[in-house]
């Protein structure tokens, strides 16, 4: 029987790939601190015998190391994942990499020799406006997230090098779709909901990233893990083209049948300090595995904005 052990999986993303791996025929163990997850997001789950929730945080080495006995491989999709509150915490950057630490040693000593890791394009810093492949270089990241990612890709490089595992790093573009939480689409539609009349737009609006349908992130990331098989594979996981910031709030507004919505933009190319305001991935590596997004990121948004508008949040 195949054993999965997700850290982060009542989050968004894990507790779709969760979902995914069941279907697969994988049992499941789900260890979350919900400090952003939702018991929600994995209650239809509760009590049947293919799953095991284990609510305690990655810090906690002792209640890791037991709860990782017997399992075949880790999702490690734990982590803070707001980029801008690398400004106010800090020290949450340290916390993550100490939590993808933990996760590798108590690897090491239960002999789990396989590990999926949620990486971000956020590694890659402020770059040239070129689509980004996954050798470019330096690695520069400018938010303490970026940081925490990078420092956690190479933890994951390491271990895997020192004591013979296998690793699959997906850089992810930005990801949405049903059970979001955090990201601008969840804020604008929070904004609008408390005053539909105007709406605060950080930055000059005309940041513009690859957002990536929920869907399309778990089925590439399943499909390289299950497809590439060296020691560390490494994808950028990402879509056709990007999506202005204003182009967003044009939607939302569209999609919410408001009127006469007046955008107050904060100013400067930056939402905040550490938002990479323009940025391409170059996802060649694993269209040529076989694999390519089924939404552009227009798509992606369109699609997202109206799972999340059913959404009280
Ligand atoms: P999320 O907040 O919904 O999921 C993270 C989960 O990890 C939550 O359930 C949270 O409770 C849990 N968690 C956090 N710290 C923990 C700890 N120390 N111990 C135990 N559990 C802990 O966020 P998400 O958007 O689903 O992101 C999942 C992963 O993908 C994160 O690592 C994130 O950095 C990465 N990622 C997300 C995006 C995106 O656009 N959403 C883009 C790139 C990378």
């Amino acid at each position: 029987m195949k054993k999965a052990f997700v850290t982060g999986g009542a989050g968004f993303i894990g507790s779709h790939l969760v979902d995914h791996l069941i279907k697969k025929g994988y049992n499941v163990t789900v260890y979350d601190n919900f400090s952003s997850g939702k018991k929600e997001f994995i209650s239809h789950h509760l009590g049947k015998n293919y799953f095991k929730l284990i609510k305690s945080d990655l810090l906690n080495q002792k209640t890791l190391e037991q709860s990782l006995k017997d399992h075949n491989i880790v999702f490690h999709l734990a982590a803070n994942p707001d980029v801008r509150i690398g400004m106010q915490k800090p020290e949450i950057a340290q916390k993550d990499i100490t939590a993808t630490y933990n996760i590798l040693d108590a690897m090491r000593k239960n002999d789990v020799d396989k590990i999926v890791f949620s990486s971000s394009s956020t590694i890659y810093g402020e770059t040239p406006p070129i689509p980004l492949p996954e050798n470019y270089g330096p690695l520069l990241p400018i938010s303490l997230y970026g940081a925490a990612k990078l420092a956690s890709e190479g933890l994951i490089s390491s271990f895997s090098h020192t004591f013979d595992m296998q690793t699959w790093i997906f850089r992810f573009a930005n990801v949405v779709g049903k059970r979001g939480t955090h990201g601008v689409i969840v804020d604008f539609i929070k904004k609008l909901r408390k005053n539909s009349h105007e709406l605060e737009i950080l930055g000059d609006g005309k940041q513009k990233k690859p957002y990536l349908y929920i869907s399309d992130c778990i089925e590439g990331m399943l499909f390289g893990f299950e497809k590439a098989n060296d020691q560390i594979n490494l994808f950028n996981l990402g879509c056709r083209g990007t999506t202005e910031v204003t182009q967003i709030a044009k939607m939302i507004v569209e999609e919410m049948r408001l009127k006469n919505v007046k955008f107050r933009y904060t100013g400067g190319k930056r939402g905040w300090k550490g938002d990479v305001p323009q940025f391409q991935f170059d996802v060649t590596r694993i269209n040529k595995l076989g694999w390519k997004a089924k939404y552009s990121s227009d798509d992606a948004v369109r699609k997202a904005i109206k799972d999340l508008l059913q959404t009280s949040f």
